[in-house]
């Protein structure tokens, strides 16, 4: 039976990825080896971190205007901690708005004051905080564009002299503006790049230096960037999938044209939440997230019947996280609109019948 799979991360990669990515495992280039076996020094492997960087640069407009891309380790909970390491000296701006961001702001709490300049705990982080000061002497300005768990996204960013940092893990690469509003970008891989076991960084070369303390070797951006990302044995299957998942969006005309489809895969769904009685969405409309759509019952007594549609409709992952209970609906690049659909109409039937 085919399968719609909305889990939240790790998630859907496109078929055709699947397909490329287990044909490298038996058989790398036509060179008779596994990608498994093979070394990452190799030309073969320094060819694919290569265009994985520049593939990344360029999806994001920010090929040749100073910035570096890196695939690091550790997740993007190692990043929050990186962040501050490398660039907080005295003072950090931070926006509150979900589970990643206070644990941001947590591991930042290590390496100097941070300012919380908005959060939106006040109602379990449905919405985006809007009119917040940043303050100009902070270091950086650190945000989440898009909160996987709760469903909400920043629709827009704040304009500031203040360098800005933002973790994009569940919405990169999926919606268009201008990327160089940011001196420091990461992601994730697992919600809408590749498999987990790498984090991309973009980093704005001119910001680094500018801290005194002493920085071990591989919490150390400089480090990684004058290796090219080869410090120490990279991520080296998660670096080649999620190229072949670049190349992927690439092939469908990049991110503007993938932003088209997910506005109509999430349009279809929110328009049935909003239509059908049976269902009530979490976060606030005008801050809803296209990638992530957390929603509930607004009769409980009909989550056992619901649970037995969509999963016999083929649907996995619809479970919304502990932190908010309900459904959540992660609708990532490689998510066909057929399976929107699918969840549509099941959430007719379900009215039908209730
Ligand atoms: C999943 C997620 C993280 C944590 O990512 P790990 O790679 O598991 O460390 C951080 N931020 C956001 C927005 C996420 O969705």
């Amino acid at each position: 039976m085919k399968k719609h799979n909305y889990s939240a991360g790790p998630c859907i990669l496109p078929q055709e990825v699947f397909q490329e990515a287990s044909k490298a495992i038996l058989d790398f280039n036509n060179s008779g080896l596994s990608i498994l076996e093979i070394s990452h020094r190799s030309k073969d492997f320094v060819a694919v971190v290569e265009e994985a960087r520049n593939l990344a640069l360029e999806l994001l407009n920010l090929e040749n205007k100073g910035y570096t891309a890196l695939f690091l380790h550790g997740g993007a909970s190692t990043q929050f901690l990186m962040v501050a390491y490398n660039l907080l000296q005295k003072k950090a701006a931070y926006l509150n708005t979900g589970t990643w961001s206070s644990k941001a702001l947590k591991e930042a709490k290590l390496f100097g004051e941070v300012i919380e300049v908005a959060s939106s705990a006040d109602k379990n982080f449905n919405y985006i905080p809007k009119n917040y000061q940043i303050p100009a002497d902070a270091d950086y300005f650190h945000c989440t564009s898009n909160n996987t768990i709760f469903g909400t996204q920043m629709k827009s960013f704040p304009q500031t002299d203040v360098r800005m940092v933002c973790d994009m893990s569940s919405d990169i690469f999926s919606r268009q503006f201008d990327f160089s509003q940011f001196d420091l970008i990461y992601a994730g891989a697992q919600k809408n790049m590749g498999p987990a076991g790498t984090t991309l960084v973009v980093i704005k070369n001119d910001i680094l230096g500018k801290v005194e303390r002493q920085i071990p070797s591989m919490l150390n951006y400089q480090v990684h960037i004058d290796k090219d990302t080869m410090f120490n044995t990279p991520s080296v299957y998660a670096i080649y999938v999620s190229l072949l998942n670049l190349r992927w969006l690439k092939a469908q005309g990049g991110i503007s044209a993938i932003e088209k489809v997910n506005t109509k895969k999430a349009d279809l769904l929110y328009n049935e939440i909003d239509r059908n009685p049976l269902f009530t969405g979490f976060a606030a409309k005008e801050d809803r997230s296209p990638m992530n759509a957390t929603f509930n019952l607004s009769d409980e007594s009909l989550k056992e019947k619901f649970n037995t549609l969509w999963q016999e409709a083929g649907i996995n992952g619809l479970n919304g996280h502990r932190s908010v209970g309900g459904y959540r609906a992660s609708m990532y690049n490689a998510l066909p609109l057929e399976s929107v659909h699918v969840l549509v109409e099941v959430m007719k039937n379900l009215e039908q019948k209730a």
